[in-house]
C-alpha cells in the first residue's frame, strides 16, 4: 500500500499499528455516504501529537529519560478521550493507531468524546512503585496543556490502572489549585471513580460476545473460551464468561501459557497473578507453547492483550468459532481475510471493547454532577448500550453484506465525519 498521507514524522518503512488503522479506513471510505467524501482525510490525519522527554531520579540516584506521547486523532464530537499505556514498545505510530481506534469506538457507542491515547516507552516491571509514581507524575505535568475534562480525559490501558490514575488526578489537581476529579476516569471510587469501572470492559466483551453468539447459534453455557492477556480486560473477560457457564480451558500472559479441558481455576489463577504478577508458576492448568495457544479448541477466543496477535502465522491454525477482540487492533488484516475464508467471525476492538469508555462516561457525567449511580444501574446502563450499538452493526452488516468491522467502521466513521462536516472550517 502506498502512503500517500503519512505524516512527515512517520516513517514509511516503520508505519506500524497506524498502517492497519489507515487499512481498515481507505477499506471503508467508499461505503460512506458521498456527501462525507470530501471530510475522510480528517480521519487519516491525527489532530496533534505530543512527544515529551520524562527525565526521573531512580531510587539509586540516578536519573533516566523516558519518551511519553499523547495524540489527540479528532476532537469533532467532544473531548478527547482514550487510555494510557504503559509499555517498552510503544511508539508514535502505535499511540496514533490508538488514538484513531478510540475516535471510531466513541461514535460507535455514540458517547460524546473524540479519540486520544497516551503512552510511555518503559518496561514497568523493571520499575519499582515510587519509579512509577515519578514517572506518572511528570508525563502528567508534560502534557498538562492537551488534557483537561473538557479537553481530554486519560484513564488506565496496558500496565496503568487506578492508582496511575489517582497519581495524574492529584498532579492535574495541583497544577489547577483545586481538586479536578473529572481530569481522568477510571480512578479509586474513594476518589470520584465509578463502581464497575473495573470490570466494564471485561463485562462489555461478554454482552459483544452474548448478543453474537445468540445470532450464530453459539450457546454460552458449556462453551470453551481461550483468553490471550490476563490483566484487567482478560481477567475480567474469563470470570465474567465463567459466571454465565462457560468453561475458560486457556489463558496466555506475557509469561507463559496454561491450558486446560476441564476448565480452569480462574480464582487461583488471580490470586496467582496478584502475588506473583504474572501466571509462571500458577497451581493449575497444563503449560503449553505459547504458539500452540491459537490451535486450542474452543468455541470463543479472546485476544486481550497486545496488537496484531492474530496474524498471518497463525489465523489458519485458530479453531474458534467467534473471536471477540478485547484487546485493540489485535487481528491484522492480513489475519482477517484468512479467517473470512475460513467462516470465523469477528467481533471487532471498536465494538467488543467499548464497555471500557462507556463507564468511564458514566464516571466522567457522575464527577460532573457528584452524583453516583449503583453498580446495578450502571452495568444495566452498560448492557443496554453495549447491545444496541451491536444491534445496529449487525443490522447494517447483514443489509449491506458487510463484516462486522466494516459496518462499525460505516457508523463510526459517518457520526464523526458528520459532525465535521457540519462544523466546518476555522477560519
Ligand atoms: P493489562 O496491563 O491489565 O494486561 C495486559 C495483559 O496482557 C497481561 O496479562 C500481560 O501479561 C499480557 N501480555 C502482554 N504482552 C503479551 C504477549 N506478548 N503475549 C501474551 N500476553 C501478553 O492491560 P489491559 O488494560 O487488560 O489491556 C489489554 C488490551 O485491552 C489492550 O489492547 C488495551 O488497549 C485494551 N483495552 C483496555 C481497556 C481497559 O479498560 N483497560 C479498554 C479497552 C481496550
Amino acid at each position: 500500500m502506498n502512503h500517500p498521507v503519512l505524516p512527515s514524522y512517520i516513517s514509511a518503512e516503520n508505519v506500524g499499528p497506524w498502517h492497519i488503522y489507515l487499512q481498515q479506513v481507505e477499506q471503508v471510505a467508499p461505503l460512506l455516504d458521498k456527501s462525507l467524501h470530501p471530510w475522510v482525510e480528517t480521519l487519516r490525519r491525527p489532530k496533534r501529537s505530543l512527544i515529551v522527554d520524562l527525565p526521573i531520579r531512580l531510587d539509586n540516584g540516578e536519573v533516566a529519560h523516558f519518551e511519553g506521547y499523547r495524540v489527540h486523532h479528532n476532537t469533532s464530537r467532544g473531548p478527547g478521550k482514550g487510555g494510557v499505556r504503559f509499555h517498552q514498545d510503544v511508539t508514535l505510530s502505535e499511540v496514533m493507531a490508538l488514538a484513531g481506534w478510540m475516535t471510531i469506538k466513541n461514535a460507535v457507542v455514540n458517547v460524546p468524546f473524540g479519540g486520544a491515547k497516551g503512552g510511555v516507552r518503559i518496561d514497568p516491571r523493571q520499575h519499582s512503585c515510587a519509579e512509577l509514581e515519578r514517572l506518572t507524575r511528570r508525563y502528567t505535568s508534560e502534557i498538562s496543556s492537551m488534557i483537561g475534562p473538557d479537553r481530554d480525559i486519560p484513564a488506565p490501558d496496558m500496565n496503568t490502572n487506578a492508582q496511575t490514575m489517582a497519581w495524574m488526578m492529584d498532579t492535574y489537581s495541583m497544577g489547577e489549585g483545586r481538586t479536578v476529579t473529572g481530569v481522568v476516569t477510571g480512578k479509586p471510587v474513594s476518589l470520584g471513580g465509578s463502581l464497575g469501572r473495573q470490570d466494564a470492559t471485561g463485562r462489555g466483551v461478554f454482552v459483544a460476545a452474548r448478543e453474537a453468539a445468540r445470532r450464530l447459534n453459539i450457546p454460552i453455557e458449556g462453551a470453551r473460551v481461550a483468553v490471550q492477556g490476563f490483566g484487567n480486560v482478560g481477567e475480567a473477560s474469563a470470570r465474567i464468561f465463567a459466571q454465565h457457564g462457560a468453561k475458560v480451558v486457556a489463558v496466555q500472559d506475557a509469561s507463559c501459557t496454561l491450558y486446560d479441558p476441564a476448565g480452569l481455576d480462574l480464582a487461583a489463577l488471580k490470586r496467582h497473578v496478584a502475588e506473583h504478577r504474572s501466571l509462571l508458576g500458577a497451581p493449575c492448568g497444563e503449560p503449553i507453547e505459547n504458539a500452540d495457544f491459537w490451535a486450542v479448541p474452543c468455541e470463543f477466543l479472546v485476544p486481550a492483550a497486545l496488537e496484531s496477535q492474530i496474524n498471518r502465522y497463525n489465523a489458519e491454525r485458530i479453531v474458534a468459532k467467534l473471536i471477540v477482540e478485547g484487546a485493540n487492533g489485535p487481528t491484522t488484516p492480513e489475519a482477517e481475510l484468512i479467517l473470512a475464508g475460513r467462516g470465523i467471525s469477528i467481533v471487532p476492538d471498536v465494538l467488543a471493547n467499548a464497555g471500557g469508555v462507556t463507564v468511564s462516561y458514566f464516571e466522567w457525567v457522575q464527577d460532573f454532577s457528584s452524583f453516583f449511580w449503583s453498580e446495578d444501574e450502571i452495568n444495566q446502563r452498560l448492557d443496554r448500550i453495549m447491545s444496541d450499538a451491536f444491534n445496529a452493526i449487525w443490522q447494517l452488516a447483514e443489509d449491506r453484506r458487510l463484516t462486522l468491522r466494516a459496518a462499525a467502521f460505516v457508523i463510526g466513521c459517518s457520526r464523526v465525519l458528520e459532525a465535521r462536516a457540519t462544523r466546518g472550517l476555522y477560519p
